[in-house]
């Protein structure tokens, strides 16, 4: 924790974390599927970079609860999956995993897909509450859902160059070695300011060959707060090239993507709620 604590302090005037019971984060303004994210915590890591370039790859398609099931820990009891990566359909958006799944097999999805209109503009849309696909590649933080105590991580006012989740981050990265590796999960809201994210382009018409065609690619937008984000970052990167992080966030005001930095500092305001992963688990990377 005052790994955390210090890591922050160096970017943001005003910090504070501690461990507490966590708040119901099914109301406002968290709307998740589940009232905790305690419980078995696990990161799951799926799909690759390399499912996109040199060219989209719609075969990689992975149903959520299926693929849960499969872990030992996981065959039967209820779990809470929330995180980021591709949307399931033909036409490519970003989404928001939010899917909490009862012992009796009952679904309660508030997941969000975040994709381009057909006016250039970022659209939110909310998925069906039965469509528990993803595809291409994400993170999933995964746990029973239970309301345990968690780390409540509140960060105001940034004055350094690191946003919340990279200065967490490499606090973990400087902190601890390459055979330590800790993997954090869960939400946050980005309650004031504007963040730059990314929406991936429905238009594909050139192959993606090289990091800056994917970043040409992409398309790149301002959206205002309040934000809800939901992710995973660990440590390392390890020899299984993890994702270092993963945030998608959405709001209910048709804004959101996949989350790269806030870019108002002075009035920047974030309140996030995680966890300590006990393993993580990859599915299906092209190493
Ligand atoms: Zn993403």
């Amino acid at each position: 924790m005052p790994v955390i604590k210090d890591a922050l302090e160096k970017n943001f005037l005003d910090v504070s974390v501690e461990i507490v019971q966590n708040p119901d984060l099914t109301q406002e303004p968290f709307y998740l599927a589940s009232p905790g994210i305690g419980g078995d915590a696990t990161i799951i890591e799926f799909g690759d970079n390399d499912y996109l370039m040199p060219h989209v790859d719609q075969s990689r398609v992975y149903d959520l609860v299926p693929l849960i099931r499969e872990i030992e820990n996981y065959h039967t009891k209820s779990f809470f999956a929330c995180g980021s990566g591709a949307g399931p359909y033909k036409r490519l958006s970003e989404e928001v995993y939010n899917i909490q799944v009862h012992q009796n097999g009952s679904i309660d999805n508030e997941s969000h897909i975040i994709r381009i209109a057909k006016d250039g503009g970022i659209e939110v849309r909310k998925v069906p509450n039965h469509e528990t696909r993803a595809s291409l590649l994400g993170n999933i933080f995964l746990s029973e859902g239970k309301s345990e105590k968690v780390l409540k991580v509140l960060a105001k006012n940034r004055t350094g160059e690191e946003n919340f989740i990279t200065a967490m981050r490499k606090g973990l990265t400087e902190t601890f070695s390459d055979d330590q590796i800790v993997g954090l999960g869960g939400v946050f809201v980005m309650n004031a300011g504007m963040a730059k994210v990314h929406v991936m382009n429905p238009v594909l018409e050139t192959s993606l060959e090289t990091i800056e065609d994917l970043n040409k690619w992409l398309t790149w937008h301002e959206v205002s707060a309040p934000l809800i984000c939901a992710g995973d970052f660990v440590s390392q990167q390890t020899d299984f090239e993890l994702r270092f992080h993963h945030f998608h966030c959405f709001s209910k005001n048709n804004q959101g993507g996949h989350y790269h930095d806030d870019t108002t500092p002075a009035v920047v305001e974030y309140e996030g709620y995680f966890n300590v992963a006990e393993r993580i688990i990859i599915v299906d990377k092209n190493l």
